[in-house]
């Protein structure tokens, strides 16, 4: 199979430096179109919840169209983890979730030698579409984690808005590791994440994946549930199966089996994923694509929107309300800046800069 990569790059070398001034070109009309949501859509409603529902947790729907009740918030701090970008008030999460990041925190730190995680966004209050940035991260259970180890030193709320994303990509080559920042740590901790019997895939960059296919020498069973997606350098992306019990929550089908070192790899270093979308025909009635409504989620996201709210985000932190004191009080939600990330999980939208959440 890297054999088969190795050819597939020669061939499309020369297409290289053309193939990255496409990309940018497409990230640039996925930024357009990520234009400020109207105040009756569901971004913008979901988007302005603060708190999350009373009572237990319920995804409803699927990752990328859904919502959640009972959400709970991750601490700020852990033992091994610390919680970024709090402004965005997007560290809602199923508890399921929020148990798995307890867990892998400390499995990596103790076994892998990954100091700490820094985790990126969750979901809102209560699930749903995002103001901005991701597609998916609608019903809890999906978390950006970053691909950067957590420093020694425990930050402020202003350096976890400010501590820049790291790519794991050379800027200047096309879907290129950088040995600078790469190391087997990251690899290891990517194998451990997989391991999870609850973790249904991981989003990462292809270039991530060709490095796993082509150096991982362990256990390749859980290989294939990293996937292949634009973006994810800067971080990866763990979705969680439908937890048990979970009625309303819908599935998505098993990866196929086999560790994903395949022609579904391959089809990234060919032009085809980057190359700009055709115009439309001249004659073409102009379509504008309609922004995603309350009802146009399953039917129970109206009512988790009218449910009324936990007394305030402490009552609501993960492991009760001293692990919310880690780091005092929490601070209020403003909207997400719109220069951290404009590209969504999923779909297709090219990504040649660091990826963010
Ligand atoms: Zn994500």
């Amino acid at each position: 199979m890297a054999l088969r990569i190795a050819q597939a790059l020669s061939s499309i070398g020369k297409l290289a430096l053309a193939g990255l001034i496409g990309v940018s070109l497409v990230a640039g009309d996925a930024a357009a179109q990520q234009k400020q949501p109207s105040p009756g859509s569901a971004k913008a409603i979901f988007g302005g919840v603060q708190l999350p529902t009373q009572g237990g947790p319920q995804p409803f729907g699927f990752y990328a169209k859904g919502c959640m009740t009972g959400a709970e918030a991750l601490p700020t701090d852990g033992p091994t983890w610390q919680a970024m970008r709090l402004s965005r008030n997007r560290r809602w999460g199923n508890p399921a979730m929020l148990s798995f990041i307890e867990q892998l925190s400390r499995d990596a730190a103790r076994y892998d030698g990954w100091p700490g995680l820094l985790i990126g966004d969750i979901s809102q209050p209560r699930g749903g579409p995002m103001f901005n940035g991701h597609a998916s991260h609608q019903i809890g259970l999906d978390a950006d984690i970053w691909l950067k180890p957590m420093p020694s030193y425990r930050m402020t709320t202003d350096q976890r808005e400010a501590l820049p994303f790291t790519s794991m990509l050379k800027k200047d080559a096309f879907l290129t590791i950088d040995p600078n920042v790469w190391s087997a740590a990251q690899a290891r901790l990517l194998v451990r994440a997989a391991s999870y019997p609850e973790v249904q895939r991981i989003f990462v960059n292809p270039a991530i994946k060709k490095k796993m296919c082509d150096t991982w020498t362990g256990d390749r069973t859980n290989l294939g549930k990293l996937r292949p997606e634009y973006g994810h350098d800067a971080h990866f992306h763990v979705r969680l199966k439908c937890p048990p019990g979970a009625a309303n929550c819908k599935p998505q089908a098993p990866v196929a089996a086999g560790d994903g070192c395949d022609q579904s790899l391959a089809w990234w270093f060919t032009p085809a994923p980057w190359a700009k979308p055709k115009p439309p025909k001249p004659d073409a009635k102009p379509v504008k694509p309609r922004e995603v409504m309350v009802s146009d989620l399953p039917k129970a996201c109206q009512a988790v929107l009218d449910a009324p709210a936990v007394s305030s985000m402490r009552a609501a932190t993960y492991g009760g309300a001293s692990a919310a004191e880690a780091l005092g009080v929490a601070p209020a939600a403003q909207p997400a800046a719109a220069s951290d990330e404009e590209l969504p999980d999923l779909g297709p939208v090219p990504d040649d800069k660091p990826a963010a959440q």
